[in-house]
């Protein structure tokens, strides 16, 4: 049996000298299985191959400007610090409200109790409320 890594590998030589043929350039990235399925089967239905499908995708995530900051911000290998200031680069300015409600805070996910001091982002398209110690982290 071979290994996976071995295996995994050979794909990736072959796309990279694949797409050096073209002069293009090699982009690979790491999905969940789900995602992964998901993409496969989509390319299936469509009886294109993944890698087409992929890069089709792309290209109109970026020429259309669908990729909003949601999806450009990359949590993964950054600081939070930057990751949650970049997140909020809609946001005009910060103001500090007294909760009614009980919210998720956007920046680390905590729950805010009614009552409780938060910022809460104006110019933002969604509603922002982040707590204290995300706000200080800006
Ligand atoms: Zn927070």
């Amino acid at each position: 049996m071979e290994d996976m890594r071995t295996i995994g590998k050979a794909r990736r030589d072959k796309a990279v000298s694949v797409a050096m043929k073209r002069k293009e350039e090699y982009l690979g990235a790491r999905v969940p299985k789900v995602l992964r399925d998901r993409v496969v089967e989509r390319a299936k239905a469509l009886g294109i191959p993944v890698s087409i499908l992929i890069r089709n995708t792309l290209e109109d995530a970026f020429k259309e400007g669908v990729v909003g900051e949601d999806v450009l911000n990359p949590s993964v290998g950054l600081s939070d610090k930057k990751a949650i200031s970049e997140n909020f680069s809609s946001v005009i300015g910060w103001e500090l409200i007294q909760l009614n409600k009980v919210v998720e805070c956007s920046g680390c996910g905590l729950e805010l109790q009614r009552g409780a001091e938060a910022s809460i982002g104006l110019g933002a398209r969604q509603p922002v409320v982040i707590c204290c110690a995300c706000k200080e982290n800006i």
